[in-house]
């Protein structure tokens, strides 16, 4: 439903006022690289989603942040001041994100649990690059399967 609304706005934003804002549990819990402070810490070893996701970043030019919870979530917010948002997260952490937001559209997306809430957790990269192409003023190559798979 707020996929939906985010959509029908028309709201599209350039490659440097769109975030991507993801939860800190996609990082798999044997990596101690520090991705909180820079995801770009990363080494791309392909063990977590993380990796993906970095590459999504660059290949688009989006800016991509991990919160550690819902207070670092609004301060980066607040700080990068993005004109939309594609949040990865659970369906309480999405619901509640989506409103601590607002005006702000978020276009949410959830993760998947395997291992149970808040461990290793995954998420569905053609997912994230197809809201993320779907956005971005300049694309238009995925809208119709962001349109078709979102809800
Ligand atoms: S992909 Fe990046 S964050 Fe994930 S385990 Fe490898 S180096 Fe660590």
């Amino acid at each position: 439903m707020n996929n939906q609304l985010v959509i029908r706005s028309g709201r599209r934003a350039r490659p440097g006022r769109l975030l991507i804002l993801l939860p800190h549990c996609l990082q798999v819990d044997t990596c101690g690289l520090r991705i909180t402070s820079d995801i770009h810490n990363c080494r791309g070893c392909g063990r977590c989603p993380i990796a993906g996701l970095v590459e999504i970043g660059e290949r688009h030019g989006v800016s991509l942040s991990v919160a550690t919870g819902g207070t670092i979530a609004r301060r980066t917010i607040v700080e990068k001041r993005p004109d939309l948002i594609v949040a990865v997260a659970c369906e309480r952490d999405l619901a509640s994100g989506i409103q601590d937001a607002y005006p702000l559209p978020v276009y949410g997306i959830l993760n998947q649990r395997p291992e149970g809430p808040c461990r290793n957790t995954l998420v569905d990269l053609a997912e994230v690059e197809r809201a993320v192409e779907f956005l971005l003023a300049s694309g238009s190559a995925g809208r119709d399967r962001a349109v078709a798979g979102a809800g």
